[in-house]
Parts: C-alpha cells; sequence; structure tokens
C-alpha cells in the first residue's frame, strides 16, 4: 500500500489541509445518511486525524449525525470536510475525508463499497471490489458503521 502527502480544500478554499502518509486505498458508503448528506454516494479516504494540518478551522462546523459519529463542513461555502466516528473503538481518530477535496484527486484506488445492497439503481461504480451489504457491513463495524 503506498502513501504519499496530499494536499486538498473545500469549495470557497476558506479551509484547507495537508495529510501526511495518506493511504491510497479508499471506500464508498451506499447507507442513506451518505446518500443525502453528498448527494450521490460518498467516497472517502480514510486519513488518522493527527496526519492532517488544518487551515482556516474557524469555518468548520460539525454535524452530530449519530450518537457515534459526527459530519463537519465549510459553513462558507457548505462543502463537506469529514465523516468521522465519534464513540471510543478501532475508528475513532480517522476522518473520512471526501476524495473530492484533495487537490489532486488522482492516483487512489476504490477498494470496497458498503451498503452495497441498498445502492440506487440509477448508478454504479466500473470495477470488481469488496462489496458489503448492510447486514455485512454492520457486522464488520458494529455500533460504529456509517451513518
Ligand atoms: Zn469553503
Ligand atoms: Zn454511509
Amino acid at each position: 500500500m503506498s502513501t504519499t502527502d496530499r494536499t486538498g480544500a473545500c469549495l470557497c478554499g476558506a479551509v484547507r489541509f495537508t495529510a501526511s502518509a495518506v493511504r491510497s486505498d479508499y471506500g464508498a458508503c451506499h447507507c442513506e445518511m451518505c446518500r443525502r448528506w453528498t448527494g450521490s454516494v460518498f467516497l472517502g479516504v480514510s486519513v488518522p486525524e493527527g496526519d492532517l494540518i488544518w487551515e482556516g478551522s474557524e469555518n468548520i462546523r460539525r454535524y452530530v449525525s449519530s450518537d457515534w459519529a459526527e459530519r463537519a463542513w465549510c459553513d462558507r461555502c457548505g462543502a463537506n470536510l469529514w465523516y468521522a466516528v465519534t464513540v471510543d473503538g478501532p475508528h475513532k481518530g480517522t476522518l473520512e475525508i471526501p476524495l473530492g477535496l484533495f487537490d489532486d484527486p488522482n492516483g487512489f484506488e476504490l477498494q470496497r463499497e458498503l451498503y452495497f445492497d441498498i445502492a440506487p439503481d440509477s448508478f454504479a461504480i466500473a470495477g470488481e471490489r469488496q462489496k458489503m451489504t448492510a447486514e455485512e457491513t454492520r457486522r464488520r463495524f458494529g455500533g460504529e458503521a456509517t451513518p
């Protein structure tokens, strides 16, 4: 698994980040909350919180989307900034950053699709990868599964 330093920003540029040692693999989530949050499907790159340096963080707002997770956005332009688990456990401390925020979103590999069984039939992401149903996703991630 290759890693590299990457930069990114929200739509208006008020919030910027530098992420060190970013993994090349990422995942897609078709759950209902991610669908409504993104308008389609959430493509998220996992980055440990400690590997991120934020600029313009005074513009960041958070929405507590469930008992175990929050979603953040830029208060100036509305761009989504991350999904994060907030309860103690193996996933806490890792932010799921939308792929589209990266200044160069190339070179990543989509390796898993979550909640695949409830993905709308209006579009599909081409290619073969691990596809987990809602039940499989919950079984693997327990109470910390998205949403
Ligand atoms: Zn913004
Ligand atoms: Zn989701």
